[in-house]
Formats: C-alpha cells, structure tokens, sequence
C-alpha cells in the first residue's frame, strides 16, 4: 500500500518537481505536495500546515538552500530537511548537514531517494516519541514539584537507608538547613522515645514495600516539639526492589492538643474542676480491678454529701451556692493524697477513692475531711458561710460486681449519716 507523504518541494525547475513526485510514486509514497521557490512561499507553506518531509533543491535564482534550510529550522524544526541537487557542491552538502540538513541526493540517482526518505520518516517518529516521553517527564517532574513544594504538608524522601534525598521546602522553617541538607540521617530529628520504633517502621515498609502510617514527636531547632502524623510510601525500583521511601508528614499538634483538652472536658466538672461522675466510675473500676489482681492490695471509697445544701442556696442564692461548692471541693482536694481520687457525682455529692486504705484508715481519714470542712467555713462579702457534710465509708469487695455495688454501700452508709442528725462518719462493711 502507497505511504501518503506530506512533501514541500523547494524547487524552481517545474520539470524536476515532475520527476521527482514521479521518481517517488515508482518508489511506493503516495506524495502530497507543494513546490515553492521562494522565501515567501516557502513560509506561506510552512505556516499553513504540518509535513514530513521537506526536499530542498540546492541553488536557484534568488534562494539557496542555506536560506530554505533556516526557514525550515526556524518554523519547523522536526520536519527531515534533504537536499536534492543536479551538481552537489560537496563543501556546501556539508556545511548544510552540519547545520541540520539530513541528507543530499543527486538528481541523477532519485532511485536513493526512497530509501534515504523511508530512514529519516523512521528517525522523526522515534525522535517524535522520545520528545513526547521527555515532555511527559518533565510534565510530571514539574507537576511533582508543584504539588511537593506548595503543600503545607512535610514531604522527604529517603533512601533504603534513611538518609535524606529530598526534603520539600516546608522542613526550612522547622529544622537547620545543615540538618536536612541531603545524605543526612532523616531519624535525627525524631525525638529520642520516638525514634526506634520509627526506625523500625521504616525498615519494615523497605523489606515489605507496604508502606504504614506512624505518629512520632519531631524536636525542631528551637528545641520544641511537634507531634506529626506521617505516612510512607515504598517507590520500587526498575528491578522491582525498593529503593526510595517518600515520607509525608502532617504536623497534628495542634489537633493532639485539642484532643487532649476535648477529653478532659469530656471527663471533667465544669463548676468544680474535679472528675465528673463518668471519669470518677470509671477510675472506680479500675481500682476495683486492682483490688481484685493483687491481693495484698486494698481501697476504700467515701460518699459525701453536702448537708442541708439547699438551706444555702435560698439563704445566700444559688451563685453563692456554687462558690461554697467550689470552695468544699478544693478542700478536699486539699486533704487528699497524690494517688487519691475525687470526683462530684452529683449536685452536692462527692465521692472519694483511698486507694491502700482499709476500713479503719478510711474511717480515720473521712472523720479528718469531716471536721475539716465543719471547721472552714466559705468566706463570704456578708461573713462565713458554714457547711458540715455527712460521709459514708466502705472498703471495695473483691467480690463486687462493679464499683456500683460499692455505692450503693457508701450510699447506705451516707444515709444512716443523715439520719444520725447530719455531720457524721458512718460506716458500712
Ligand atoms: P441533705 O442534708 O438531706 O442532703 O439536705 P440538702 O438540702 O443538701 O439536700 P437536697 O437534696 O434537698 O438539696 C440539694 C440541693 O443542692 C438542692 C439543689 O438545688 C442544690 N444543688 C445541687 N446542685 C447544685 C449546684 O450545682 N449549685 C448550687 N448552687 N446548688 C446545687
Ligand atoms: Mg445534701
Ligand atoms: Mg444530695
């Protein structure tokens, strides 16, 4: 099947365009040209559509083909650019080729022209593709780098090693230059605790090219710390090894700490400060497991409530009120070991944990916390204000079934208290 050639003829001899479309036709293509023997013509035909191919004659009145070819050059750099001439001034075919021409041929030996044409056809389309593969390279290096170096986000990457290849230009505010220059050891800069186990992550993603993400604190040149969220990618090589690990870091400090303040507000008294009555359970089933595990071990709990508490508030209002609540809290607090707990689970009611107290000790010390508060009345604009509290006491049971059960023990304890006229330790075994 004739191959269709989109050939511009540089050529003022009419006679020698026919014979060379016709040289070409007996050779199998299939041509589509155009003759021009002019500077303005041959720009005209160039400017207005794409060819593969272009024959230039070598000399005729009033262009030349070191003109032809400059004009080639300049509009269409890819295009083959082939000399065809009567007389080949040998010095000139040269002088052309080295300035980009492929080839010459002898009017007298069309015959070559054929196969010099099919060879430069072949080497346009593989110059062709190898253009385009470089285009989409360097397409994706710079799409690469835009998106690397305009996220806020940390990216490095590493060799199979850990040292540094690349780090993006967002590691410059946190960390010395000379600290992330390239080859350097990217562990560094992970905090001491952190850095074993990170180390050990990242030999992982190299052996199994599965790449994990990890939290681990990085210590910044002003000595500060940040906590990160990372994620590493395994980047394998052409023989299917992986010889890079691209790293992207996230800096979650802010997000840690809003967490860490979301769970104490979760767990926390707004009015008093202390442990609210869902943290206070829960630290009341831990202690009860540990009673449970350890034999030697043993606590015991207090259910306080304030008595006639709401005497007052419709003495002194309910503002007032709170500041008395606020004020018997701290005293506790106060009168509390390290390791105890105290937590509001109620309006007016607390409740205490003594973790290591028997019974006695735990009676002894709620008959201290009693008196004490008894004894340190609120301070008030108008005066003091006083306030007694009634106190249950029981031991935790390692047959409890929960720290419920526990409570309801206090809570009896509590009871008899009130009943006993108010201002009392009562216990409950
Ligand atoms: P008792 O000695 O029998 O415990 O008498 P009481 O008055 O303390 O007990 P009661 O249960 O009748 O009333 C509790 C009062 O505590 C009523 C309630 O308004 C008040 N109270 C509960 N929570 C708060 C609070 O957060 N702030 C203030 N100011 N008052 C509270
Ligand atoms: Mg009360
Ligand atoms: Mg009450």
């Amino acid at each position: 099947m004739d191959q269709p050639l989109r050939l511009l003829i540089v050529e003022d001899s009419t006679d020698d365009v026919e014979l060379l479309i016709h040289s070409l036709r007996s050779q199998g293509y299939q041509v589509l040209s155009v003759a021009v023997d002019t500077p303005m013509s041959m720009r005209a035909a160039l400017e207005g559509q794409e060819w593969d191919l272009i024959i230039c004659d070598q000399s005729m009145p009033g262009f030349s083909a070191p003109a032809a070819l400059a004009i080639a050059k300049e509009l269409r750099p890819d295009a083959p650019f082939i000399i065809v001439s009567g007389e080949i001034d040998l010095n000139l075919a040269v002088a052309l080729i080295k300035l980009g021409a492929q080839d010459y041929v002898q009017k007298s030996q069309l015959i070559r022209l054929g196969p010099v044409i099919e060879r430069e056809l072949r080497d346009a389309k593989l110059t062709h593709r190898h253009k385009l593969a470089e285009d989409r390279l360097h397409e994706s290096q710079e799409l690469f780098r835009a998106i690397v170096e305009n996220v806020g986000d940390l990216v490095a990457v590493l060799d199979t090693d850990g040292s540094r290849l690349y780090n993006s230009p967002s590691y410059r505010p946190l960390f010395r230059e000379k600290d992330i220059r390239q080859g350097s050891n990217s562990f560094l800069e992970v905090h001491a605790d952190d850095r074993e186990r990170i180390k050990e992550i990242f030999r992982r993603t190299v052996a199994t090219g599965v790449g994990e993400c990890a939290e681990f604190r990085f210590v910044l040149k002003d000595g500060s710390i940040r906590h990160m969220e990372s994620d590493g990618h395994a980047i394998r090589g052409a023989d299917g090894k992986v010889s890079k690990v691209v790293v992207v870091s996230r800096d979650i400090t802010e997000l840690k700490r809003v967490e860490a303040d979301l769970r104490e507000m979760a767990a926390t008294d707004i009015l008093t400060g202390l442990p609210n009555r869902r943290h206070f359970l829960a630290q009341l089933e831990q202690e009860l497991a540990r009673v449970r595990r350890v034999k030697a071990h043993c606590a015991s709990i207090l259910m306080l409530d304030a008595d006639n508490f709401k005497l007052v508030n419709d003495t002194f209002g309910h503002a007032t009120g709170d500041n008395v609540l606020r004020h018997l809290a701290a005293l506790m607090q106060n009168e509390l070991r390290k390791i105890d707990t105290v937590g509001r689970i109620g309006g007016e009611e607390f409740a205490v944990i003594l973790p290591g107290a028997a019974l006695p000790a735990a009676e002894v010390f709620a008959e201290r916390l009693r008196k004490k508060v008894a004894e340190t009345p609120t301070a008030h604009e108008n005066g003091l204000i006083p306030l007694t509290v009634s106190i249950g006491v029981t031991e935790l049971k390692a047959s409890d079934a929960s720290g419920g059960d526990a409570l309801v023990r206090a809570d009896r304890a509590l009871y008899h208290a009130k009943e006993c006229g108010r201002n009392k330790v009562t216990v409950e075994r």
